[in-house]
């Protein structure tokens, strides 16, 4: 269950702010938000991730108020319990991509580099259809296969919540539903709560709720 209450957060020199005055999710649920380009979603989807911390108010993840965590114990709980997929994908560049989905595990997301953990990893790889890719270096890949990389490292620890920024956003509709059929399988496995933002309509059929951004942010400060 995750509950954001009169959140508010500017990035410094102002020019955008956003206030989200209530929203809950539960705890499975699977839920879109949809907006125009700069509505804040990507912005949204950092705070819920704990990547920075808002100017003022809660955001409850299973009872933890991450907002109020110090810096390292929120990039702990970030780590164990979130798996997120950044719009830019956020690959490190001179890993492979077998070694970007396995980089969890090297930044103590409680995930050893167990030989039942490289075979998820496969497994993942295999699913998205990069399995003959893993050995290559981002750069050789292509904007879709990045994408999958990412999605795999988000999925690889088996996260209680995930977060996809336009996760499918690079894909042709074919790789998307795809894409979509495995994210939404491994949610459903683990149980897990899938938070999404896009601006592909076309997509919002498949979640349990489709969030307006304009509905659910107030008016700025
Ligand atoms: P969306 O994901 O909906 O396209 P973003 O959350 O990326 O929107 O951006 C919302 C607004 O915040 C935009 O006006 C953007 O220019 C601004 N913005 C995003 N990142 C930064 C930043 N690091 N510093 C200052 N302004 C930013
Ligand atoms: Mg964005």
């Amino acid at each position: 269950m995750i509950r954001l209450t009169d959140l508010r957060f500017a990035y410094p020199g102002g020019g955008f702010a956003l206030n989200v005055p209530d929203l809950a999710i539960a705890r499975g649920e699977r839920l879109a938000f949809h907006g125009p380009s700069g509505s804040g979603k990507t912005t949204l989807l950092h705070l819920l991730a704990g990547l920075m911390p808002p100017d003022a108010g809660r955001i409850e993840i299973d009872g933890t108020d991450i907002a109020a965590l110090p810096d390292r114990a929120r990039r702990a709980y970030r780590a164990a319990r979130i798996g997120f997929v950044f719009q830019n994908f956020a690959l490190l560049d001179h890993l492979s991509a077998r070694e970007n989905i396995l980089y969890p595990c090297r930044i103590g997301a409680g995930l050893r580099l167990t030989r039942a953990v490289r075979a998820r990893a496969q497994a993942l790889a295999e699913a998205c259809g990069i399995a003959d890719k893993l050995d290559r270096k981002p750069a050789s890949l292509s904007g879709g296969e990045q994408q999958r990389v990412a999605l795999c490292r988000a999925l690889v620890t088996g996260p209680g919540l995930v977060l996809a920024d336009e996760a499918t956003g690079n894909l042709d509709p074919a790789t998307r539903d795809l894409i979509l059929d495995l994210l939404f399988d491994r949610v459903r496995e683990a149980g897990a709560t899938l938070i999404t933002v896009t601006h592909d309509h076309a997509i919002l059929p498949r979640f349990d709720r489709a969030v307006d951004f304009a509905d659910l942010t107030g008016a700025a400060p």
